[in-house]
């Protein structure tokens, strides 16, 4: 059984106390389940504070970011040890806003990839395709190739020590979501290009959707078979809301 991880991206927003508050509202109100996972990727500069507000709740810290470089003179960066060393289990890679504002590529997003594994990080990797290449039917060749990117590089077993999140850049903070029906079928998709190296890794891996999910639309999306649960932007910002949204996971259990 994948089981469910429901994973806050609170993008560039927060601060001590609105960081506090929220974190102190999710750890009140969260379901009593083993296998729903829940995982918070706040910015930077509150990784080390979270770490110790987290620490023993059994909430995951994740970074949104991180460099392909283990060290040196990269001003500005983050190397993946000092993630893990801050206290972080995952880091996000291949964000639809760092592959178009900062002009990651497929390869850079794979040099990451491999990078956060080797220290021991678990990566969030993202893929998806914009609304003008859904339109023009480019949705699968588009996943292919981002997924292709990270598996030619790490190999298939990699995504043993990994989580996948499908997120069509036209749902992403819009307020449109992908029907259930719509995200399952780019899922399976997925699933079948890992299936196709290795039946027993595309099997296992968690697959995650992302874009505009809500406490109303969750456990449609959730009660899809290849779909493992949540990279949730605008509604992990509300204790209320992201529960709402962990409580479908649970229930689906
Ligand atoms: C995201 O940025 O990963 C995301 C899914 O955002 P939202 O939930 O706001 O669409």
């Amino acid at each position: 059984m994948r089981g469910y991880l429901v994973a806050g991206n609170w993008k560039m927003n927060g601060s001590n106390a609105a960081n506090a508050e929220l974190v102190d509202g999710i750890i009140a109100g969260m379901p009593q389940s083993d296998s729903v996972e829940l995982l918070v990727c706040p910015p930077f500069p509150y990784l080390a504070a979270m770490a110790a507000k987290l620490s023993g709740t059994g909430i995951a810290l994740g970074a949104q970011n991180v460099s392909q470089h283990e060290a040196g003179a990269y001003t500005g960066e983050t190397a993946p040890s000092m993630l893990g060393d801050v206290g972080c289990k995952y880091v996000i890679v291949g964000h639809s806003e760092r592959r178009a504002i900062m002009g990651e590529s497929s390869e850079t997003v794979a040099a990451k990839f491999q990078a956060a594994q080797d220290a021991g990080l678990i990566p969030l990797l993202c893929v998806g395709e914009s609304q003008q290449q859904r339109e023009t039917n480019q949705t699968e060749a588009v996943i292919d190739e981002q997924l292709n990117a990270v598996v030619d590089g790490s190999g298939i077993e990699a995504f043993r020590r990994a989580v996948i999140a499908y997120e069509p850049v036209w749902a992403i903070g819009t307020g449109l979501t992908a029907t259930p029906q719509q995200a399952q079928d780019v899922h399976r998709h997925i699933r079948e290009v890992l299936a196709a190296r290795h039946q027993d890794v595309a099997a296992t891996v968690k697959i995650l959707y992302g874009g505009s999910v809500k406490g109303d639309n969750a456990a449609g999306l959730f009660g899809k078979p290849d779909i493992d649960g949540g990279l949730i932007g605008g509604a992990s910002l509300k204790s209320a809301d992201f529960l709402a949204i962990a409580e479908a996971a649970w229930a689906l259990n």
